[in-house]
């Protein structure tokens, strides 16, 4: 601001002085401004406030459009101001002027030209109090903010107004031509005299117009994030599509692989039809369709299939026989059986004929059997043990549809073997059963068929696959719960248990020789004594194969093993005296029979899945009237056995020495002990019937 000696204009009372009217805008006392005038009164009345120590009275139109306003179009309160410089150019006047005062036109004399007005001086009313002086921080405060805000004011005009000298008059003229301002509400503010009431008037519009510039600020940041958002998107758009356009090519080279594999598992030419029509839909599809993850499985499944890979399969009879021999003790007719079996399939060329049932109790070889066959026989070996399926899908697979659907045992049998013609043990066939979700039964019948299963079809794969090379093996521990038409199919082949003799030879010729090597163990290491390996047969198994003696057998090698890792260099000799010290306490002792024989009591056989094992049956009578209590866990058929026993002695008292109707005066009770395991059966039959006796 420049600086003038006339902050307080000499007082002029009711002078003369050229009027300039003004569209728009208004001077403030104490500030400065530079104007343009163009209009020719206004040209006018600049050129005679020469004459008038340059002072001119700014008035402002009541409307901004008037170009030659009246009188009557002006209002009445003006700025008595001084113009400073003047510039001419091209028929306008710049100048810079400087506000005086307020003053009041009193009344407007006509020039030739321009107005000329009597006015006078409206002087500021102010007391300089602590409120005024607040109003007058809080002025400057919220002046600072609103350019903190980002309003745009001049930057001299903004330290004019932080400037410290100015007083509370000077500071409301300053801010009030600082702010934006319509014309009326300049005019309101230029005609008020009251600087307290100014500077009230000053702080609400000011906080207008820092909410409005908060606003704008706030919708501007808005547009900006808007338009950053936009732009982000379209950023990430345009890389989502080159990701894509990336993994396109990436899912081309994928589905070029899946052709090429599914050329190299030479398929039938139908089924390779559907999976390359199933590969096209997949080329076709967004990846993150979820159904192109079913498809793809679907299409590695298929083509991970063996269709055309098979074991060169040449069965050599004598060798066959020869390779049983070496992996097995004993089981000398199952081993002919088999070999008859494979003889004839080598005759017959292919797999037709029922299939191999090995049944008997756990661990007498069933399953290695089966692995020496495939051995025989050049073939992989697969085994699948079918224990607890009741639903048909574990079979046949589960259908597309099904969400986590998979290909049925069969299949997936055949995925592992890696071939179309393996040896493949179906175990537990005797442990399949039926209920609501279908019969696997029928599911298995259709796959065992010679006559079917060149066609068998999973409700996964949809195609037909070719088991008719796939030489199919079942075990099965009793034959009693094979459903009858499956059982019809299978050439029973049973193993009974084994003689402790048996088991001795298996434990020194296979057992001890093939732990030995699955411990590291060479047979300097170790030797166990025969009595040894009769003394653990004895005490610490009793099975009728020998998989728990394969177990002991292991936990004596471990312990050996651990010996010989922690650096014992001398053979170590098992002896029998050694073994509890390996396995710990015996755990049997022989079920006893008592030595002497007592009246009430016989011992029968008994049929368990350990083979055999005797039984006692105890008889008690008492005073009573010819009841029948039977106790001991007996199954329907042991019972009725008891029934009969006494319907038998009863029939035939008399040749027994009873005598007529003993029956009525006593009570029978016949007891099995062991009452915690259910028994069952005919056998007992004579037994009790001799207890009875
Ligand atoms: P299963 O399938 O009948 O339950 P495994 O085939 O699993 O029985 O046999 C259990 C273990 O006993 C296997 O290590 C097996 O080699 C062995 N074994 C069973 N019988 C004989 C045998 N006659 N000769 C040699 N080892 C045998």
């Amino acid at each position: 601001m420049q600086q003038t000696n006339d902050k307080h204009p000499q007082n002029i009372s009711e002078k003369a002085v050229p009027v300039i009217p003004i569209r728009d805008g208004i001077i403030f006392p104490s500030t400065d401004s530079v104007l343009t005038f163009g209009r020719p009164k206004s040209l006018a009345a600049l050129e005679s406030s020469f004459q008038h120590e340059r002072i001119v009275c700014f008035v402002l139109q009541k409307n901004a459009r008037l170009n030659d306003p009246n009188v009557e179009d002006l209002y009445s309160v003006g700025t008595l101001s001084r113009i400073e410089r003047m510039i001419r150019a091209d028929g306008e006047i710049n100048a810079q002027v400087r506000g005086l005062s307020r003053v009041k036109i009193l009344s407007f004399e006509k020039h030739e030209t321009f107005f000329m007005a009597r006015i006078v001086e409206i002087p500021d009313v102010v007391e300089v109090t602590a409120e005024i002086k607040a109003l007058c921080n809080h002025l400057t405060n919220e002046f600072r903010r609103a350019m903190n805000f980002g309003k745009s004011a001049d930057f001299l005009v903004f330290m004019n107004i932080m400037s410290s000298e100015n007083t509370p008059a000077e500071l409301s003229d300053l801010i009030a031509s600082a702010l934006d301002l319509r014309p009326q509400e300049r005019q309101e503010l230029l005609e008020m005299s009251n600087v307290k009431e100014r500077l009230q008037r000053l702080t609400e519009l000011l906080a207008k117009e820092i909410k409005v510039l908060e606003l704008e600020r706030r919708i501007a940041s808005k547009t900006q994030e808007r338009f950053e958002k936009g732009a982000r998107e379209a950023m990430l758009r345009e890389r989502l599509k080159t990701i894509e356009k990336e993994l396109g090519e990436e899912e081309g080279s994928e589905i070029k692989e899946l052709m090429m594999k599914l050329k190299d598992a030479k398929m039938p030419q139908d089924i390779e039809e559907k999976v390359k029509k199933e590969i096209k839909k997949l080329s076709s599809m967004n990846q993150f369709n979820p159904e192109s993850g079913y498809i793809r499985n679907y299409v590695d499944w298929i083509i991970s299939l063996p269709w055309s890979i098979k074991s060169k399969s040449d069965v050599d009879i004598k060798t066959a026989e020869r390779i049983l021999n070496e992996d097995h003790y004993g089981l000398d007719k199952v081993k002919e059986r088999i070999v008859e079996y494979l003889a004839v399939h080598k005759l017959a060329g292919k797999m037709k004929g029922p299939i191999l049932c090995f049944v008997g109790p756990p661990g007498v070889g069933k399953t290695s059997l089966g692995k020496s066959i495939a051995r025989a026989l050049g073939r992989k070996f697969i085994r699948v043990s079918l224990g607890g399926v009741r639903d048909e899908a574990e079979i046949r697979g589960h259908r597309r549809t099904y969400v986590g659907a998979l290909p049925g045992r069969i299949i997936q049998g055949i995925k592992d073997a890696e071939t179309r013609n393996p040896v493949f043990m179906l175990d537990e066939i005797d442990k399949v059963g039926a209920d609501f979700r279908g019969d696997p039964s029928s599911a298995l019948l259709e796959a065992l068929d010679p006559e079917q299963n060149s066609e068998f079809s999973d409700h996964y794969l949809e195609v037909p696959f070719d088991l008719s090379d796939v030489m199919f093996v079942t075990t099965a521990n009793v034959l009693d719960t094979i459903p009858p038409a499956l059982r019809d199919r299978l050439e029973i082949i049973q193993f009974s248990g084994y003689t402790h003799d048996e088991k001795f030879h298996i434990a020194k010729n296979f057992l001890i020789k093939k732990q030995l090597e699955s411990h590291g163990l060479e047979s300097e290491h170790i030797s166990v004594t025969d009595e040894a390996l009769h003394f653990i047969i004895n005490h610490y198994t009793r099975e009728a194969g020998v998989r728990n003696l394969e177990r002991k057998i292991a936990a004596v090698m471990r312990k050996i093993a651990k010996k010989v890792a922690e650096g014992s260099k001398d053979k170590i000799t098992v002896d029998e005296k050694d073994v509890t010290k390996y396995l710990g306490p015996i755990k049997f002792r022989g079920t006893m029979v008592e030595k002497q024989d007592e009246v009430g009591m016989s011992t029968g056989l008994a049929w368990t899945e350990a083979g055999g094992d005797i039984l006692f049956i105890e008889v008690a009578l008492m005073p009573g009237r010819g009841n029948l209590t039977l106790t001991g866990q007996l199954g329907d058929v042991m019972k009725e056995s008891a029934q009969a026993a006494m319907s038998y002695i009863r029939a035939r008292g008399e040749k027994f020495g009873l005598s007529e109707k003993f029956y009525q005066k006593i009570d029978v009770h016949v007891h099995v002990p062991e009452g915690a395991v259910p028994k069952d059966g005919p056998s007992a039959g004579s037994a009790i019937t001799l207890t009875g006796l």
